[in-house]
């Protein structure tokens, strides 16, 4: 059951020790796909020492624990938060995640180190990239307002198992995960 945005929710965009990327048109490609609503966006830059989470075995870092602590930085927030990262990000079960959002704490992440064309080997593609950030970034905050996984392959908040499914769907919602959250 997805939850109706709300006109008070706001979200802050943290980019976690990112010194270089510039992810300020993220802020006015999420204006638009929550248009007609019209969400507080803000992106702060956030540094901060990430070895707690490292897991040296898979290297990699755990999620979970990023959120534990980042829900401590920022308690009290009314709003949403996203958090990017560039570390390879895990869960128990899985190889690897590309996000990882925890819906009653109103926080989720993303890894930008698996979107880039050159991590597997390709020329790189800064266009392609973008892209991908903003559909990864849309597809946890659906998440974050409550949405599931649509089994529309288009959809932005269809399951990708892998990169080919990010680059075939669209950044947008689908009018039926549309109609759950206005
Ligand atoms: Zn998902
Ligand atoms: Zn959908």
């Amino acid at each position: 059951m997805a939850f109706k945005i709300n006109k008070k929710d706001s979200i802050l965009i943290l980019t976690v020790n990112l010194k270089e990327e510039p992810f300020f048109y993220l802020i006015e490609a999420l204006g638009e796909v929550f248009s007609p609503k019209s969400l507080d966006i803000e992106l702060k830059r956030y540094d901060l020492e990430l070895s707690f989470s490292y897991n040296p075995e898979r290297k990699q870092f755990h999620a979970g624990t990023l959120i534990d602590k980042l829900k401590k930085i920022y308690p009290l927030r009314e709003g949403l938060i996203l958090a990017i990262l560039d570390v390879d990000l895990y869960t128990e079960s899985l190889n690897f995640i590309f996000g990882e959002a925890r819906l009653q704490e109103r926080i989720a992440l993303i890894s930008i180190t698996r979107l880039r064309q050159e991590f597997y080997g390709l020329a790189k593609d800064d266009k392609i990239f973008y892209q991908r950030v903003l559909k990864e970034a849309v597809h946890e905050l659906g998440h974050l307002f409550g949405l599931s996984h649509c089994a529309n392959p288009k959809c932005v908040m269809h399951f990708s198992n892998s990169l080919l499914d990010t680059d075939i769907k669209d950044y947008k919602f689908c009018p039926l995960c549309k109609k759950n959250l206005f």
